[in-house]
């Protein structure tokens, strides 16, 4: 067998460690990983980075179709590629998946139009419990759940919940939660509305904390007593994580999804930044020390994985209207992996964990494993080169996301992306996507 592509000399790291190792690629997969160097119709000298496996953002919002002002396909796996994710599960609440009918549509209308390869997630419905196993029969990834009504769709109460959640449970598909408790977020808001308020300090009033840890609450305690699998979305601060670490530590199939907003942004940055941090739950953070405890939760396993939750909206979009009608949400796929590279390079992950918690463990969440994730004999051959000395300032200007800014603007940041590889081909090369469109659907686990 000649090979495709050898990548030679550089680190290659896994959630199980580090090693100097050549890489070999034929048909899109990797087909030897060792010191020998064999031969391979291209070779590239990797000396010097690191080798990690392709990002895989499973929670992301790219608007295509329906409300593509924002994002579409094309832009946002752009992003995708420079920042060095690979794979991508995407829903858009504008147009959700609710039907097999649906699910087939999405598929055909975005060949063509993903520069990674995706998988698509389904959104749940009050009432609707039944559409479960055959959507996830079809192949969705996920079912997306509210507990609240946000963004147009509507929220489920307990009952709901526990319909959708045993639907779940018999198919052994598995669901991402958005948890704020829909009573206490709605009393807030009459309270709010009520007193007049238009100022943005309000967004941390109206989506408070306790309105996060009782829908948590609810639904990790109904996962474990319906035997369901779920994870819950966007989790904003410790209590949340350690509530969930309790029901998994009795039994629940539980993971808790982090977000790079809730670890670097501060509660008060809303004051300054208005509508340019609404996004919901809010950030939670104070202080440096509150950041800190977030990394050791990640690093420990009780939040499972990373997301970037991207949900974007331009700059002229987050101006237009208050702070009660302006899209909610945060661009994000640009900078997850760079922030999370900083992380490791401040000491506070390592690298195998960047390695776990943005390629293993959401890919084996979400039925994408061992193919996705993986950097072994088999498996896809997405994989990052990664100089891990390397410096940038993040910047709106280098943004590729549609929204055309980052709330990480004007930070610095160490461990640079250098090339992105998707099945072997070269996706993405010192911040220039190349635009392919290669990226092909993924079923999800129940397919
Ligand atoms: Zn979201």
């Amino acid at each position: 067998m000649t090979l495709d592509l050898l990548i030679a000399g550089g680190m290659v790291v896994t959630p199980d460690g580090r090693r100097r190792q050549n890489v070999g690629v034929a048909d899109g997969r990797i087909a030897v990983i060792g010191t020998d160097r064999p031969a391979a119709r291209r070779e590239v000298d990797a000396s010097g980075l690191l080798v990690l496996p392709g990002g895989v953002d499973t929670h992301v919002h790219l608007m295509d179709p329906g409300s593509t002002e924002r994002e579409d396909f094309p832009t946002g796996t752009a992003a995708a590629a420079v920042a060095g994710v690979t794979t991508i599960v995407e829903h858009s609440h504008g147009a959700p998946v609710r039907t097999v009918a649906d699910l087939r549509d999405k598929q055909s209308y975005l060949t063509g139009r993903s520069n990674v390869d995706f998988g698509l997630a389904a959104h749940a419905w009050p009432g609707a419990a039944g559409d479960v196993a055959g959507l996830w029969r079809a192949g969705v990834a996920f079912f997306k759940v509210f507990t609240c009504t946000t963004h147009g769709i509507p929220g489920h109460d307990a009952a709901a919940l526990r319909a959708h959640l045993n639907a779940t449970a018999l198919a052994d598909a598995v669901s991402l939660v958005h948890c704020e408790d829909e009573s206490l977020t709605a009393d807030a808001e009459r309270l709010l509305r009520g007193s007049g308020r238009t100022d943005p300090g309000l967004l941390p009033d109206w989506r408070d904390r306790d309105a996060e840890v009782v829908a948590a609450a609810v639904t990790a305690l109904l996962v474990r007593r319906v035997g369901a699998r779920a994870v819950v979305a966007h989790v904003s601060h410790p209590e949340v994580a350690d509530y969930l670490a309790r029901e998994r530590a009795g039994g629940a199939r539980l993971g808790a999804e982090g977000c790079p907003q809730y670890f670097l942004l501060r509660e008060d940055e809303v004051h300054e930044h208005g509508a340019l941090r609404k996004f919901t739950p809010p950030a939670r953070a104070r202080t440096d020390s509150d950041e800190a405890l977030m990394w050791r939760l990640l690093r420990s396993g009780t939040l499972s994985h990373m997301s970037s939750d991207h949900a974007p909206s331009t700059l002229e979009q987050k101006a237009a209207g208050d702070i009660w009608n302006v899209h909610f949400g945060l661009p994000g796929l640009d900078t997850t992996l760079p922030v999370l590279l900083d992380a490791a390079a401040r000491g506070h992950l390592s690298h195998e964990d960047v390695a776990r918690v943005y390629a293993e463990t959401p890919a084996r969440t979400y039925g994408l494993y061992p193919r996705k994730g993986r950097i072994g004999v088999g498996a896809d051959a997405d994989l990052v080169l990664v100089d891990p000395g390397g410096r940038r300032t993040l910047a709106n200007e280098n943004m590729l996301s549609k929204a055309g800014w980052t709330p990480y603007h004007g930070r610095a940041v160490t461990g640079l992306v250098v090339r992105t590889y998707l099945r072997g081909v070269l996706i993405a090369e010192e911040g220039e996507p190349i635009d392919a469109r290669e990226g092909r659907f993924l079923s999800g686990g129940g397919a």
